[in-house]
């Protein structure tokens, strides 16, 4: 928090400022005594100029009067003339506020996060470095040349700073914008062996004579430290390193092991030089070093994200499915007793224009439940909850039969629906359902998106192993653009001219997934608007004998034959469904029974003796399954067993072969479906 009282006479300067350079003041004043104590003349490294540069930088360059008053105090103790000392103050002070300024310029960061940073600071430092030697040689050759007494040159002392500004510099700067870090024990230990063996290596380089002896393969093994922290233990502590090893480095060639043949002045310049260089080396390759972490951090980071949201939207598409599953499970309960009381209405006749009614309701009612069917279908391919009942037929067959029944719709709309089929047979391994059902699904829109007047052709041939059909019609054609997305499902074109669709935009969608499952590929084809469409699905031809079941597929319409006359219960907790399923095995000249739950179930079961039993599975007492199995194991009912539910997935059907039901029908069912379940 800023305090916002004002000295009077430094207007713009808090308390808190003042607090700063005196604290400021103190520490440089000190750090220049130790400093020049601890790295005598010749050596020019100026620790204090570090703590000026980094105390502006972190702390604004307003605080550089306590610098001007520090390095005036500390020149005071050293016995510098009066004058020499001012311009050696007013040095250090520019040194520190223009390197600072220079730093805010370039948009540098004082935690080195980007390599720029780095080159930003280095830069700075090099170009920093130059004011106090220039302005000092100013000063003593105003004085008289008093350089020479000490062993300093221009360069030499460029050097020093420069050495003092990148390394001392960089790590003061480091360590305070941002101070805290956390590290786990085996961190810190390894921390400290790596000083330990830097310490160990740097003593042997710069305080003994083994860089005589040892040559360079010694200098090899103390760069493997540096190397050691450059690849494992980041910025913070290179920079700290480089410290540690610089001021061993620097006092070992003042107070260690002194060669006889090279000056001290020599031997402290090329090691600030040889300090300097490897500084740099270092320092930009800890700076990559950081940036890849940092990067690889982020990417980490994105990837988290980017899971996090596949994961939703695969929960989202998972909720999706399990809505469509229970959405048209739940429709088809309602159509059960509409179905069935259809059935009861064409049984019974009527005049032509009833009759003509029923037939326009019946219509409607297998849209849609055909629409059901296939958003079941949809959603359970998309949970895998679908299984292929593959077996081996002739696709002729399934063709001819799904023509023959889609002709009467053809008539009434006025197409001509035309089949050509080869003689020889066409044999797969497929399942004989959905063969049909992409098939009616292909003929169906050829037959919707065709005007009267208009023609509709299948053809089926043989073609390098697959067998070819290919539905074609004259009808409104597709665009080009939307013949790429003619499977996404959902997907409807606009047709201007045409007001009323029946569809969902899934039967395509549906037909595509069925024909990949069976191996096999699809194909639209269009030149454009009115020209026409065709469909080319190819699905591989059964190559070898096979020990699948051979069948014909499953006839669309039951021939209408009186059965045998059976004793059936109903039991059903919906009434108008029972009753309407009721009603038309009596109109079949059964004798029927209702039950509305399980425990009427077993009742009536005991009193009525019935052949069949047809048991809805969502009753209101117990599950359809556990009367069942009480119906098998506990009164040893030996009649047929008939589940009914709204559910259509394998795992159900399992389940009531498990309980002991002999068949399974989905609802809503028709008289179709029940006359093949009922015993002959
Ligand atoms: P829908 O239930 O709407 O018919 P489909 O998935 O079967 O859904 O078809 C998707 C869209 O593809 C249809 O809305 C229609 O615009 C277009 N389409 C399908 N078959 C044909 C065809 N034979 N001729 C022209 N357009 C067609």
């Amino acid at each position: 928090m800023r305090m916002t009282s004002r000295i009077p006479i430094l207007n713009s300067y808090t308390r808190r400022d003042v607090a700063h350079m005196a604290i400021l003041y103190a520490m440089y004043v000190a750090t220049a005594l130790i400093g020049s104590s601890l790295f005598t003349a010749p050596a020019v490294v100026f620790p204090a100029a570090a703590i000026a540069l980094a105390a502006l930088v972190l702390g604004g360059i307003h605080l550089w009067p306590a610098i001007v008053a520090a390095s005036l105090t500390g020149n005071f103790f050293s016995g510098a003339p009066f004058d020499t000392a001012l311009f050696l103050s007013a040095a250090h002070g520019m040194h520190a506020a223009a390197g600072a300024y220079a730093l805010r310029f370039l948009g540098f960061d004082p935690v080195f996060r980007r390599i720029r940073d780095m080159f930003a600071y280095m830069f700075v430092a090099f170009i920093a470095a130059a004011i106090v030697p220039s302005i000092g040689f100013l000063s003593l050759y105003l004085n008289g040349g008093l350089s020479n007494a000490i062993g300093v040159t221009w360069f030499s002392w460029w050097v020093g700073i420069f050495l003092t500004d990148l390394i001392f510099g960089s790590v003061l700067i480091r360590w305070f914008a941002k101070r805290d870090f956390t590290r786990t024990r085996k961190e810190v230990l390894e921390i400290l062996s790596a000083f330990l063996v830097l310490i160990g290596t740097s003593y042997i380089l710069y305080w003994t004579d083994t860089t005589q002896s040892g040559g360079a393969s010694y200098i090899l093994l103390y760069l493997l430290p540096l190397v050691w922290f450059v690849l494992r233990l980041g910025m913070r502590f290179t920079l700290l390193a480089f410290a540690v090893t610089s001021v061993i480095g620097i006092t070992g060639i003042l107070y260690g092991f002194r060669p006889e043949n090279i000056s001290l002045g020599l031997r402290l310049l090329t090691t600030e030089i040889f300090l300097a260089t490897l500084a740099v080396i270092f320092f930009l390759f800890v700076s990559v070093m950081e940036e890849r972490a940092r990067a690889s951090r982020q990417l980490t980071a994105q990837l988290h994200r980017v899971r996090g949201l596949l994961q939703k939207v695969q929960a989202e598409d998972q909720a999706k499915n399990e809505f469509l599953a229970i959405f048209s499970h739940e429709l088809r309960n309602p159509l059960a007793p509409i179905v069935s009381s259809l059935e009861l209405l064409k049984l019974r006749g009527g005049d032509a224009e009833t009759q003509q009614i029923i037939d326009v309701v019946d219509d409607r009612v297998r849209t849609i439940v055909r629409l059901l069917d296939d958003l079941l279908d949809i959603s359970r391919i998309s949970q895998k909850k679908f299984q292929l009942r593959r077996e081996r037929i002739d696709v002729r067959t399934i063709v001819e039969k799904t023509i023959r029944s889609c002709k009467e719709t053809a008539k009434k709309r006025g197409i001509d629906l035309d089949a050509f089929i080869p003689a020889s047979p066409l044999l797969l391994d497929a399942d004989p359902v959905r063969i049909e059902q992409m098939l009616l699904n292909l003929i169906s829109n050829a037959m919707k998106y065709t005007d009267s007047g208009g023609r509709v052709s299948v053809r089926v041939a043989a073609e390098d192993g697959d067998a070819v059909i290919s539905v074609h019609d004259t009808g409104i054609g597709i665009s080009r653009d939307m013949l790429k997305r003619i499977f996404e499902p959902f997907l409807q074109l606009e047709h201007r001219e045409r007001t009323v669709n029946e569809g969902l935009g899934i039967g395509l969608s549906l037909t595509e997934k069925l024909v990949l499952m069976h191996g096999g590929s699809i194909e639209a084809r269009s030149e454009g608007i009115g020209t026409g469409s065709e469909f080319i699905v190819r699905l591989p031809l059964a190559e070898t004998p096979t020990d699948l079941p051979t069948s014909s597929p499953v006839p669309l319409l039951m021939e209408k034959t009186i059965a045998q006359p059976h004793s059936v219960l109903v039991v059903d907790d919906n009434v108008s469904a029972a009753q309407a399923l009721g009603k038309l095995l009596e109109l079949q000249g059964h004798r029927v029974a209702y039950g509305g739950n399980g425990k009427e179930a077993l009742e009536k079961t005991r009193e009525f003796s019935p052949e069949v039993v047809v048991l809805d599975i969502g009753l209101p007492d117990v599950s359809g399954y556990e009367v069942a199995e009480k119906l098998r194991n506990d009164m040893g009912f030996r009649g047929t067993l008939v589940a009914l539910t709204g559910y259509g997935q394998e795992e159900d059907k399992q389940r009531a072969r498990d309980a002991g039901f002999d068949h399974h029908l989905t609802k809503p069912i028709g008289l179709a479906q029940l006359r093949a379940v009922l015993p002959a």
